[in-house]
């Protein structure tokens, strides 16, 4: 097949970019690298892959877009303004690269009849306390001066969009990623508390848990949510649907913390900062962030099973072959 992949250079992109190419199909990657890099794509275009284009633009660049959909099969569609700390550093960025970007796709892929899976999220369920988090359950959101919740708002509307083209003939399914982690997470940390926790231990520095540490994540190999997203895009009962992508297994930040420094085997310290001086004041989080995952089992037959210390050792062989090549 002919594939779009938008947000390919970044960090869950570049793994379905990986797998697209290795399953023999041709892949056509837009990302304008804001967030993602495109050493995520090195082995492919430093050998010139003839199945893979990289057009570094942004979503916004609709001439990029229209010349790029004709001609496709099919779309995923990652690009997206991510990570709790972009977020809330520049909100107006977020709000427009995610609802303009995805309309644009949406409009292009209905005019075209290109098939769309769209990158949802889990911070689409906010503060709910309905755990474990079903796709039809509710949404409860803090105010809208708290720039945290504009994501999850974006992401909504997008959503919604994709309803609203599905109901006109397009083809689209989307999915919910629950913290996904895995190789090629931005090692500053912007997009996921595992990035930043494996640095600060690597650097002897104090892992920083923010609040109690007791709020918790389900967190997700890239391996798996890959597995899950190309089924979402080859099931036909993934049409129209809404999917939860992520782990059964809920750990809390605490343990994360304590997790790492022991599979990193670092002597480092754990500290306790408050939100306000993560994310300055005003800063909502999620307490619990736990998918129902029935729903993938059922229409996608899969369920995520790389365990949380596996996934964090690869990464940490991942780091220390980076920093042995300097
Ligand atoms: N977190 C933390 N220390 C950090 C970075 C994040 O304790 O250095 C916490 C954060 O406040 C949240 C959880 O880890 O409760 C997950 O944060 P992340 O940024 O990975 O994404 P989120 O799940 O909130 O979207």
């Amino acid at each position: 097949m002919r594939i779009l992949v938008t947000g390919g250079a970044g960090f869950i992109g570049s793994h379905l970019v990986d797998r697209l190419l290795t399953d023999g199909h041709d892949v056509v990657v837009i990302d304008d690298c804001s967030t993602g890099r495109e050493e995520n794509l090195s082995r492919w275009l430093e050998a010139g892959h003839p199945r893979l284009r990289f057009l570094r633009a942004s979503m916004l660049d609709e001439t990029v877009l229209a010349s790029a959909m004709p001609s496709m099969d099919l779309c995923y569609h990652l690009a997206a303004a991510v990570g709790v700390a972009h977020v809330v550093e520049d909100p107006l960025w977020a709000i427009l690269t995610n609802t303009r970007g995805t309309e644009l796709v949406l409009q292009h892929a209905a005019a075209h009849k290109v098939r769309v899976v769209f990158a949802s999220t889990s911070e689409i369920y906010g503060e709910s306390d309905q755990i474990p988090f079903r796709e039809d359950g509710p949404r409860v959101l803090g105010p809208t001066w708290i720039a945290r919740w504009s994501y999850s708002s974006s992401k909504a509307v997008d959503e919604h969009l994709c309803f609203a083209y599905a109901q006109r003939g397009l083809d689209v399914a989307i999915v919910r990623y629950f913290n996904v982690f895995g190789r090629r997470l931005d090692p500053k940390g912007y997009g996921s508390v595992i990035a930043r926790f494996l640095s600060q231990a690597l650097a002897g520095q104090p892992l920083t848990v923010h609040g109690d540490g007791k709020q918790s994540r389900c967190f997700t190999h890239v391996s798996e949510a890959v597995e899950a997203t190309v089924r979402a895009a080859t099931l036909p009962q993934a049409l129209g649907e809404v999917v939860n992508v992520g782990s059964a297994f809920e750990t809390t930040i605490n343990d994360l913390a304590r997790t790492v420094l022991d599979v990193s085997g670092s002597q480092g310290s754990i500290e306790h900062i408050s939100y306000d001086e993560a994310y300055g004041k005003g800063f909502a989080d999620t307490r619990r962030r736990v998918p129902d995952v029935s729903k993938a089992e059922r229409l996608l037959g899969w369920r995520a099973e790389i365990e949380l210390r596996e996934g964090l050792r690869d990464l940490l062989a991942e780091r220390r072959h980076v920093g042995s090549e300097g």
